[in-house]
């Protein structure tokens, strides 16, 4: 399975877009994928039409009754979705109050990760969609993947925000000993607008090939599929946004094949 963090402490960047379109195009390519949804605000959730509100099994159980490693516990965590071979692993609201209740507690860094070794073989993708906060959450999201995806804003202020993020990214990896890819991936960009062109630029100058080539454009039928609760990827004609994240999956995948040999 591989597995992949979506993650930008700044909200409304594109990170719940990324992980709906991206996960309907793998499965639309007939791979397993599984959705993980690790934003107590639930917006994926809501997407597949469920209510984080009212669930009676999401990924909060996992880390209060202390049964990831219960396979039949899991099974009944993650459900089926509308879209084909795509299953998602809920999130819930009371997810926002999980730092209060368990930090410091020993393993609950590892309660995703662990999760998903009890599924590893009935998946060929994971896509984790990640909270706004540096927290228990996105601590479980870094241990649990191997390869990190930054949806950043092209406009100035996202790139003061990214150098921070990525700082401390580093740091949580340093502490986890590990080395996670990362690739930034510039979003709702306006190649009409001068803000987005020159932060563009910018982002390649100092990011260089830790920046996706292609950004994604803004597109208006992205955000109207968002609001329809359609799936980008089932537009009748391709819009431009959906493209770029062909492009963005291809580039992703390789980027693993290349880390995983040498
Ligand atoms: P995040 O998960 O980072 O908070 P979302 O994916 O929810 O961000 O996106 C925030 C809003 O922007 C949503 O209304 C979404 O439909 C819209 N949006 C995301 N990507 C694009 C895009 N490329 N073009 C236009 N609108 C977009
Ligand atoms: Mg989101």
């Amino acid at each position: 399975m591989r597995v992949w963090s979506i993650a930008n402490q700044k909200g409304g960047v594109g990170k719940t877009t990324s992980v709906v379109t991206l996960g309907g195009l793998l499965g639309q390519r007939g791979h397993r994928v599984l959705l993980v949804d690790l934003d107590p605000h639930g917006s994926l959730s809501s997407y597949f039409k469920l209510d984080p509100d009212s669930l009676e099994h999401s990924m909060y159980q996992l880390f209060f009754n202390n049964n990831c490693k219960n396979r039949d516990y899991i099974g009944q965590v993650i459900r089926p979705t509308s879209l084909r071979n795509v299953h998602l692993l809920p999130a819930a609201t009371s997810l926002a109050t999980l730092e209060r209740q368990v930090s410091g507690q020993e393993g609950m860094g590892l309660v995703l990760s662990r999760s998903l070794a009890q599924v590893w073989d009935e998946y060929d993708y994971a896509l984790l969609d990640t909270p706004p906060i540096l927290g228990v959450l996105m601590v479980n999201a870094l241990a649990a993947c191997q390869q990190l995806v930054v949806p950043t804003q092209t406009e100035h202020l996202a790139l003061k925000g990214l150098e921070r993020m990525v700082h401390t990214l580093k740091m949580v990896m340093r502490s986890q000993r590990r080395e996670l890819p990362y690739l930034i991936v510039p979003t709702l960009f306006d190649r009409r607008t001068l803000a987005s062109v020159t932060t563009l630029k910018e982002m390649r100058r100092i990011y260089r090939d830790k920046l996706s080539p292609e950004p994604i454009p803004v597109d208006t039928r992205l955000r109207d599929a968002s609001q329809l609760g359609l799936f980008p990827h089932q537009l009748e004609d391709e819009s431009r946004g959906v493209r770029a994240y062909r492009h963005l999956l291809s580039l992703l995948d390789n980027e693993i094949e290349k880390a995983n040999h040498g």
